[in-house]
Parts: C-alpha cells; sequence; structure tokens
C-alpha cells in the first residue's frame, strides 16, 4: 500500500468504524491515556530545551522530518490520529520532507518509534545524558500505550470484518 492508499484507507476506517471504535470503554481509555503520555513527553521536551534546539535548526537546515519517514507511518497510527482529533493534512508542505511537517512542525499527535524516540548529537550535547535517560523513559510510556492501544484496535477491526462478513453470509 502506497502513503496516499494509507491515509485513504485510514480515513474509510475512521468514517466505517470511528463511532464503533469509541464507543469501546477500553480503547477509549487507551485514547485518553495516549494523549495525556503524548504531553507528558512534550512538556518534558520543551523544558529540558530539546523544542527550542529543534526549532533552531529546522529554522537553519529545515529538519531532519525527511521523507522516508512518512512510510513508516501506517494506517493505524493515522487512524489513531484521526480518533485524537486530528485532522490529516491534506497537502504536502515540504517537497523534500515527511509529508506530515508543516511550517510550525509536525502536523500529527500520535508518532512512530522513531520520531519519537530520536535524538541526534546536538540535541544530547544540550540535554545531557541524565535528561537524554529521563526523556527515554517517558517516551517510552508513549510508546507502549500506542502500541497496546494499535493491538487493541486491529483486534477489535477484525471482529467487525468478520461479524460483518458473517452477516453479509447469512442466507436470504
Ligand atoms: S533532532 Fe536534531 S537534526 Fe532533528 S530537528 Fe532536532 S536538532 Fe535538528
Ligand atoms: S516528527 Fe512528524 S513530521 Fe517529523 S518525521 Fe515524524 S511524522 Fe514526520
Amino acid at each position: 500500500m502506497n502513503f496516499e492508499e494509507r491515509i485513504w484507507r485510514a480515513e474509510e476506517l475512521y468514517r466505517k468504524y470511528g463511532k464503533i471504535l469509541l464507543q469501546d470503554d477500553e480503547i477509549r481509555n487507551l485514547l485518553n491515556k495516549l494523549n495525556f503520555a503524548i504531553e507528558k513527553t512534550w512538556d518534558f521536551m520543551r523544558k529540558i530545551g530539546v523544542t527550542e534546539v529543534c526549532r533552531q535548526c529546522a529554522l537553519e537546515t529545515g529538519s531532519c522530518c525527511k521523507r522516508w519517514v512518512e512510510n513508516e507511518h501506517d494506517e493505524y497510527i493515522l487512524l489513531i490520529n484521526l480518533l485524537l482529533g486530528v485532522k490529516l493534512p491534506r497537502e504536502r508542505y515540504k517537497e523534500d520532507g515527511c509529508f506530515f511537517v508543516g511550517p510550525n512542525g509536525c502536523r500529527i499527535r500520535a508518532r512512530e518509534v522513531i520520531c519519537v524516540t530520536f535524538l541526534c548529537d546536538r540535541v544530547k550535547e544540550k540535554i545531557g545524558e541524565r535528561n537524554e535517560i529521563e526523556l527515554q523513559k517517558i517516551a517510552g510510556e508513549e510508546l507502549e500505550t500506542c502500541f497496546i492501544l494499535q493491538e487493541k484496535i486491529k483486534r477489535k477491526l477484525s471482529s467487525l470484518d468478520n461479524k460483518l462478513e458473517l452477516s453479509c453470509g447469512i442466507p436470504q
């Protein structure tokens, strides 16, 4: 599936099953937990100065959000973004950049491992080893919650698809 197809597929899944997924208590709780964990990661990144270093870097070099990273994001992580209320971008902002990068940084909220954990030498130097370890711990909670949520959503979608197939198979 190419990248445009994955966006289309995520939006289709959201249109078809979004309401049902949001009615599932476990999924709703995991979405809230993820939202909170993402905020915690960003808060800590702001506190230790990562966001400022990256902002400067983006002005000087155009940032490290390269085009290939968009392919790390499948339809399920995109669906999670839709469930979190994120509007997926319609157009690419930067020709050689990731589809999700915009004028103010990343335009999605739930991101894949590479985006959440990558720290270049410039950032590592700025924050020091103790903060780096603490950041990995905080980001780890975000990634773990996101992984559990993706698995839960996949299982739910597969059971919904099975029910749909069964009901379609009932002789008229
Ligand atoms: S992680 Fe490093 S290379 Fe990427 S935007 Fe931040 S400072 Fe620049
Ligand atoms: S942080 Fe966002 S814009 Fe940057 S590579 Fe990851 S998904 Fe793309």
